[in-house]
């Protein structure tokens, strides 16, 4: 389309910013990489739960 200059927006605040980037500032970077580790460990613990629980039926059993 005419008249759009190809831009992205940041991936954290939404922010237009350069094609070739992802985020606006170090600080969304920041932002960014501190809620996929929270995401992280959150995913771990589950598994490490869904691990203790068949654990414990698998004792259960029989
Ligand atoms: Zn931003």
């Amino acid at each position: 389309m005419p008249g759009i200059i190809p831009h992205r927006h940041c991936i954290v605040c939404g922010k237009a910013i350069e094609p070739d980037k992802t985020f606006c500032s170090d600080n969304c970077q920041k932002e960014y990489e501190k809620e996929r580790k929270k995401q992280r460990n959150f995913t771990l613990m589950m598994f490490a739960l869904l691990f203790l629980v068949l654990m414990f039926l698998m004792a259960m059993g029989h």
